[in-house]
């Protein structure tokens, strides 16, 4: 097998020709057929988490066949699986005991602490991959793995929210920004000040209004979701809500956020974090998007170019997201 690997944080990822690994007890072999770029995969590769394991394979977002199973699994060779960044769970900590296993204990994570999907096979947790329909097409089926998938629980942390803010229009604000208009909700988008091109590319995905993370939006927020990990925009968001309005940061990592007067958060204003996945949202999710359906927008790019699709994601210059293909 091929794979993309990350030898220490900061450095280019290196291509590298390994055995074929075997799949242990409840595990499956996947060979990989599409891997959808994140910002997490970002944040691995720039050392901005604590200790991955290493070397790692990056890339949580991974779409492909069953080529091998280990003993106890119940997946059939050659079904269609999304393997999401919840790669194992303990099951028996106080958080997996209480419906909460995206905030376990000891858990691992795709492409973090086991390795992931650039490349052209993985293995994994059994239990932790969705079955996929044979009607998703695989390109398109890969950012909801991940954007998706969090995008959706970031929504769900938002509550009732009629009109809603979106900071930061990548992949995920892209697939969630066409739910909430499915679920009649206004969609506020707010990208980088001057980024006209992605302030178009957020109406053309059903946006009421666009603008730039500087601007004040027509209309007051109930609710916020910031995608972009800026940490200035926790209290440009909660100067946009309206009383009781809720900020949910859906990222992994955000620089610091600075500090502001009280008044901004007073009025029963929050701020909330999303963590991760529960199986719960992939199955919600995935049984959801087809019936909005969510479009994704993708841009492919050849495995042995995952340093080049993850420099475009940083500096901005994609519309949707990149999916490598091995
Ligand atoms: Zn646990
Ligand atoms: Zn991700």
């Amino acid at each position: 097998m091929r794979a993309m690997v990350m030898n220490r944080p900061r450095e280019r990822l290196v291509l590298e020709e390994r055995p074929e690994p075997a799949p242990g007890p409840g595990e499956i072999l996947v060979r990989v057929e599409a891997c959808g770029v994140c910002r997490t995969d970002l944040h691995v590769v720039d050392g901005d988490l604590p200790d991955p394991k290493l070397p790692i394979v990056p890339g949580h977002e991974i779409v492909g066949r069953v080529e091998a199973a280990g003993a106890g699994v119940a997946l059939v060779l050659g079904a269609r699986v999304g393997v999401p960044w919840l790669g194992h769970t303990c099951g028996h900590c106080p958080y997996c005991r209480s419906a909460r296993e995206n905030l376990c204990d000891a858990p691992l994570f795709t492409g973090y602490t086991r390795d992931g999907g650039f490349a052209t096979h993985a293995v994994a947790d059994a239990a932790y991959a969705f079955p996929l329909g044979e009607d998703l097409d695989t390109v398109a089926a890969a950012p909801l793995l991940c954007a998706g998938l969090i995008g959706w629980r970031s929504l769900k942390a938002a509550g009732e929210a009629e009109a809603i803010g979106l900071y930061g229009f990548g992949a995920a604000a892209h697939i969630i920004a066409q739910v909430c208009r499915w679920q009649g909700r206004r969609v506020f988008a707010f990208t980088k000040p001057g980024d006209a091109a992605g302030q178009n590319f957020a109406r053309s995905m059903g946006a009421d209004w666009a603008g730039g993370s500087d601007e004040t939006p027509p209309a007051p927020l109930d609710a916020a979701i910031l995608f972009a990990p800026v940490g200035a925009l926790v209290p440009a968001a909660l100067a946009a809500v309206r009383k009781g309005g809720r900020v949910v940061c859906a990222g992994i990592h955000m620089s610091d956020i600075p500090s502001f007067p009280y008044r901004v958060l007073w009025e029963e204003r929050s701020v909330v974090s999303v963590a991760n996945l529960t199986r719960a949202d992939g199955d919600e999710f995935l049984a959801l998007a087809p019936r909005v359906p969510v479009r994704t927008t993708t841009r492919p790019y050849p495995l042995d170019q995952a340093n080049e699709a993850l420099e475009d994601l940083r500096a901005g210059r994609l519309e949707g997201a990149a999916v490598l293909l091995p």
